[in-house]
């Protein structure tokens, strides 16, 4: 049978369940399943699905969903539970937005798929997407730009919007019914010109700026130094957090300028206070600060790599890696601090096939490498991130993520002993009319593992317009490596 994800085990008996057999539903008590696991036991008339939670049970519907695909669903016992606890899709609303219906198409996916995490990328600098009762110039300013200027991308649209307060109870609750955590992130220090362009007063210039219109990674940032930008973010995370019932909170921290805080009095005093000459530090000493405030709220901090960059952090803090050429998710994994993967040149499901074939997203091993043995239980799991400044249609964003969103899915959840690329092609192309059902069109068959020809033109053809010819050729050296 084709199922995706894998399961752990499936044995088949003779015979094929009939028409009129009943389904019932049991909560079990197994320790072998788990918080997620289930079981399914098929017979001539009767259909079981059994599992220690709800969430298993949902689980074993999904997998049942799958079965349905064929016209006999042969008599036969699954048992099945996810290899990461943590398995997720990123979704970049701030570049470009995407409808309420659009999001529970993809969250229905990811339920089919049995993904068990949306994090969903809400503020960034082309703009902030969540609506603020407090704030109110974070929509009024922040959430609207002047135009798209996106590598070969362009319009003179006015872009902009937000997702009011029940549009994302609206989509919170959706998720919630299929077992899906919704992880907002507000990334700080940087990518925060939207905010600055709503409250300059929050940046060490102090001075007015545009919400930006192109991608890349800007000087203007949040002046860490200053005690009115803390009261402001413990403000604002004071307001998103309660629509938000997770637990884990993601606070952002990649690619951080310190141009700004080398110039600015206020940073460099505190710089001199912290007693540190790496300007990292004064991102270290605000990161941690937002921390121990999350952790004081009952929240499970979450960080991009780069926040480890001016020193080691709270254990209780969970790391984002997705790229860290210095390892510092493997040091925080081996301090028994929690990893999830999303490795740039793996997971990120916004760059080309030709860039990132889906066997290569598929064969990934998110253990990475240089993490102790007796620590690989910190690498809590996987994520396939999707960025949208290139990406303004739904059927371009499916295009891009199926099939990888579900190769990531089934390496989250199937054990690594089950996985199998070739075998995950047949099994996706299986049950892409589920996908299709729910207005979802994957990239053709023929897209997903171009040959290395067609790799290089492919690749230098999307990157053309958008970065210069040498980081493009670091970047495809380090891919073909
Ligand atoms: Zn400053």
């Amino acid at each position: 049978m084709h199922i995706v994800p894998i399961p752990s085990r499936i044995i088949y008996y003779d015979g094929n369940v009939g028409q009129n057999a009943v389904i019932t539903k049991e909560i079990i008590t197994d320790a072998s399943l788990g918080e997620e696991g289930y079981i399914i036991r098929t017979s001539l008339n009767s259909i079981t699905l059994c599992a220690q939670t709800d969430a298993g049970l949902f689980y074993a519907e999904k997998t049942l969903e799958q079965l349905r695909l064929y016209s006999s669903i042969p008599c036969m016992e699954i048992k099945d539970s996810p290899a990461f606890s943590y398995r997720g899709f990123m979704l970049d609303s701030a570049r470009h937005m995407q409808s309420v219906d659009e999001i529970k198409k993809l969250v229905d996916a990811a339920a089919l798929f049995k993904f068990n995490t949306m994090h969903w990328h809400l503020s960034d600098d082309q703009g902030y997407r969540i609506e603020s009762k407090k704030f109110p110039l974070l929509n009024e300013k922040g959430s609207w730009r002047e135009s798209d200027n996106f590598g070969s991308m362009h319009t003179g649209v006015r872009y902009g919007g937000y997702y009011t307060h029940e549009e994302i109870s609206e989509i919170v609750s959706y998720c919630k019914e299929r077992f899906i955590d919704v992880v907002p992130e507000i990334d700080l220090p940087g990518h925060t010109t939207a905010i600055i362009s709503a409250y300059p007063h929050l940046s060490c210039r102090k001075e007015q700026i545009p919400v930006q219109t192109k991608q890349g990674i800007f000087e203007d940032v949040l002046c860490v130094s200053s005690e009115e930008t803390l009261e402001f973010v413990y403000a604002l995370l004071d307001e998103v957090m309660p629509l938000f019932p997770s637990e884990r909170f993601h606070i952002g921290g990649d690619e951080v300028k310190f141009n700004r805080w080398k110039e600015c009095p206020e940073c460099r005093e505190k710089l001199k206070k912290l007693g540190k000459d790496n300007y990292a530090a004064l991102q270290s000493d605000f990161t941690a600060k937002l921390i121990s405030y999350l952790k004081s709220k009952g929240k499970k901090p979450t960080v991009w790599n780069e926040s480890l960059a001016g020193g080691d952090i709270d254990r209780d803090t969970t790391v984002q890696m997705w790229l860290d050429g210095k390892k510092h998710s493997v040091r925080h994994a081996n301090r028994a601090g929690k990893v999830i993967v999303s490795d740039f040149y793996h997971y990120y499901c916004d760059y080309p096939y030709h860039m990132t074939p889906l066997e290569k997203t598929y064969n990934f091993n998110p253990i990475l490498k240089g993490i102790a043995p007796v620590m690989s239980k910190n690498v809590i799991g996987v994520e396939a991130p999707l960025w949208t400044e290139y990406i303004c249609d739904f059927d371009k964003l499916c295009y891009m993520f199926f099939p990888r969103f579900a190769a990531v899915a089934e390496v989250g959840w199937s054990s690594r002993e089950k996985l199998d690329c070739r075998s995950f092609e047949r099994r996706f192309n299986a049950v892409t009319p589920l996908l299709e059902k729910r207005g979802i069109k994957p990239a053709p068959p023929s897209h997903w593992n171009p040959t290395l020809p067609e790799r290089l033109i492919g690749t230098i053809g999307f990157f053309k317009d958008k970065i210069s010819i040498s980081a493009l050729t670091n970047s495809f050296n380090s891919q073909i490596s």
